[in-house]
């Protein structure tokens, strides 16, 4: 039986000050030993949010990370510095920064690799576009990122990652996919998954559904065979958040 893992993704929200108090307001309402939870938030906010998530059952993990273990790369985050605070979560290859900051299945690999050397777990994206959809070649689109983005990682590895499912045009778009579109495709991942490694490396890895998670629609998504949680937006930066976490 996996684990469920529902974490939120702030993007760019919240200075530091509102992130402490988001913390605090949500964490009486996110408790719950049934799954993990991960607040992403951006690295300007990891510290002051772990300080005020202290005690509580939520984990900070960064939104983003550099694939150099340092040097000059200006602007950029290092794996060692996520570490050196905690960090045990990035979220790696959003469609964000693959639209706007150039990230290619490439860059992501190089970073999935680099997390796991150090001890990060990665929270692997992919998800087609609407007009990929429309063409019908969604299943072949995201076998293909998720072939490139593990290519050279372990079964060991692969089975503590964390890939989630995100179609475009249900990000932020307050289009939810139906739970059996969001079932098909993260079911063919876990068999894609199976087909690099081995059965077993399937039945561990965690998908998560992503884009215009909802309270009302957590439940739901959440109970597919082959969805083992959600990354979460919008919905992660109000009290609804705490309801979907208990979406039981
Ligand atoms: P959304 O974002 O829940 O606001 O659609 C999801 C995501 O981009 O991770």
């Amino acid at each position: 039986m996996r684990r469920k893992i529902i974490a939120g993704n702030w993007k760019m929200n919240m200075t530091p000050s509102q992130a402490v108090a988001l913390v605090n307001e949500l964490k009486p309402l996110v408790a719950t030993d049934e799954a993990d939870v991960v607040f992403c938030v951006p690295a300007i906010d990891i510290i002051p949010a772990m300080e005020a998530a202290k005690g509580s059952n939520i984990e900070i993990g960064a939104e983003n990370m550099y694939f150099e273990e340092s040097g000059a790369f200006t602007g950029e985050i290092s794996p060692s510095m996520l570490t050196d605070v905690g960090v045990k979560y990035v979220v790696i290859g959003h469609s964000e920064r693959r639209e706007y900051f150039a990230e290619t299945d490439e860059t992501v690999n190089k970073k999935v690799k680099k997390a796991f050397e150090h001890g990060i777990t990665p929270i692997v994206c992919c998800g087609e576009t609407l007009t990929q959809r429309e063409q019908g070649v969604t299943i072949d689109f995201i076998r293909q990122q998720i072939k490139i983005a593990f290519l050279d990682v372990t079964a060991e590895q692969a089975a503590a990652a964390v890939i989630a499912y995100e179609p475009i045009w249900a990000i932020g778009t307050g289009k939810v996919a139906t739970t059996a579109q969001a079932q098909e495709v993260c079911a063919a991942i876990r068999k894609c998954i199976a087909e690099i490694y081995d059965q077993a490396t399937a039945e561990a890895i965690r998908i998560q559904y992503g884009g215009s998670v909802t309270a009302a629609s957590a439940a739901e998504l959440f109970a597919q065979p082959d969805i083992d949680g959600g990354l979460v937006g919008g919905a992660s930066l109000k009290p609804d958040f705490g309801k979907i976490v208990n979406y039981k």
